[in-house]
């Protein structure tokens, strides 16, 4: 039982911490679960920080397995595909998926961390400290130092987990420390959430799909809100002419959209005042290692492995991490020397595979959803799925739809490619055989 157990920490309550307070909680351990902000089940919502995010099946796997996956999912809007916005013209709608029915889900960031929340309280050997930011870390001994609004405090834990997101205090100690080596690599790229009233009481676009305005060096995109307002996501490089740092004045912000977005104007009455408070966000990924140091002290989620948002897998991919590490525990008796050197040896690859793949579906979205060969392609690809089922199946509906480990998906779609760019130079050999077939039959 839990008093056989030392405790131990988890730095940051966000969607992982929580989600491993819970799993750590059910394998009998007390735990500390320590977080900078104050309770945000009693506080506001920051402005302009990421309102909702897209669940698919490798977060809904976690979610299943400490039984919170229907409370969360009451809530949930599933999108079955993109729609696509021109310039000019009717938005396009793409399945995701060859049957039309599977769908990622736009769900509150907010509402979900607080489930978490509610769901790691009422476990016995839970206890949560807000408003402690953690600033010092000795890996050898446990030791942390936090500063709260009645001044810094010590605590000591036999094991310390940092799940406190892609700044990572943890990983910075570790850093300083010389245990740990990091890179960080950011995008010119930024975000700004604009806003999407709904109207009349209802959905201003369709509420079943994630809205797509690809437009070259910019992207919109938007996900709706059980309130049917849209959260829109403005991607943007942070400087140059063409950028965040470009558009000023009203009357500047109100001609740019009118000139890439003119579809959002009449739906966003509050865009210039969006526009001018929510802040930039900024976008990146974050690779270190090791992510363990002595089994005493261990990275996981952002902390470990932060990603550009453009796969809607970070949280995701956050989830799984708490399932594997639970996993390896299981497989290592508890012994944390030996389940978090494993737990690193199984994940590292798989979030570099899902690193790698949300960069390039940042150019995929950004340049080709809306191009006549992109749109091709994804109906040979369907065409494939249906006519090889369970044989051919898109990277799309293995990243989302499946919990295939990132890096297997990546193999399995690169022999995919082979196979097809074989099937394609076989057509195109025995077209060309043909028509020299043809010609040597009309010359004789
Ligand atoms: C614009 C945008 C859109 C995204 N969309 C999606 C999506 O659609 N789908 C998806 O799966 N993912 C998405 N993500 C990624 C997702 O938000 C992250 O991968 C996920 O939040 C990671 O969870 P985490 O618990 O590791 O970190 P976080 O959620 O960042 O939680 C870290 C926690 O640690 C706390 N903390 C930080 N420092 C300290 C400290 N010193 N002491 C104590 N506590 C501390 C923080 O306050 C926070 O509560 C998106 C990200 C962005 C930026």
């Amino acid at each position: 039982m839990s008093t056989e157990r030392e405790e131990i920490a988890v730095v940051g309550a966000g969607l992982a911490g929580c989600l491993l307070a819970c799993f750590l909680a059910r394998r009998g351990y007390p735990v500390a679960l320590y977080e900078r902000r104050p309770d945000p089940r009693t506080g506001k919502v920051e402005r302009g920080r990421s309102i909702n995010l897209a669940l698919s099946e490798r977060g809904l796997d976690a979610l299943r397995r400490i039984g919170l996956d229907q409370q969360v999912m009451a809530d949930a809007l599933p999108m079955r595909g993109r729609m696509i916005h021109p310039v000019e013209g009717e938005p396009q709608f793409q399945s995701y998926s060859v049957s039309g029915d599977r769908a990622i889900n736009s769900i509150s960031r907010g509402a979900l961390n607080n489930a978490l929340l509610d769901a790691a309280t009422a476990l016995p050997g839970v206890r949560i400290a807000f408003d402690h930011r953690l600033v010092g870390l000795d890996p050898t001994t446990g030791e942390m130092t936090f500063e709260t609004p009645q001044g810094k405090v010590t605590e000591t834990a036999s094991v310390v987990l940092g799940a406190d997101g892609a700044g990572s205090a943890v990983r910075g100690q570790l850093l300083a420390y010389g245990a740990v080596t990091e890179s960080l690599d950011f995008l010119d790229y930024g975000y700004k959430e604009l806003t999407i009233p709904p109207i009349g009481g209802e959905f201003a676009l369709d509420p079943g799909a994630l809205h797509i305005w690809p437009r070259g060096t910019s992207m919109m995109i938007a996900l709706p809100n059980p309130d049917r307002s849209f959260t829109c996501t403005l991607f943007w490089p942070t400087h140059g002419t063409q950028s965040f740092a470009s558009l000023g004045s009203p009357a500047a912000i109100e001609t740019y959209f009118a000139t890439h977005y003119p579809d959002l104007v009449p739906l966003a009455p509050n865009l210039v005042d969006d526009y001018q408070h929510n802040p930039v966000g900024v976008l990146g990924t974050v690779r270190c290692t090791p992510w363990q140091v002595a089994g005493r002290v261990g990275l996981l989620g952002d902390a470990a492995h932060a990603i550009v948002p453009f796969y809607g897998q970070g949280a995701n991919c956050a989830f799984e991490d708490v399932v594997e590490l639970d996993r390896c525990l299981d497989e290592c008796g508890d012994q944390w020397a030996s389940a978090l050197p494993l737990f690193q040896h199984r994940r590292q690859a798989n979030a570099e595979a899902i690193a790698r793949m949300a960069l390039t579906n940042f150019v995929e979205m950004r340049d080709k959803v809306a191009s006549p060969v992109f749109q091709t392609r994804k109906k040979i690809e369907h065409a494939l799925e249906r006519a090889l089922p369970g044989r051919y199946v898109s990277q799309y509906e293995l990243v989302s739809f499946s919990t295939t480990p990132y890096a297997e998906v990546r193999r399995r779609v690169r022999r995919q490619y082979g196979v097809v760019g074989a099937v394609a130079a076989g057509a195109l050999v025995a077209l060309a055989g043909a028509a020299a077939a043809l010609g040597r039959g009309r010359r004789g």
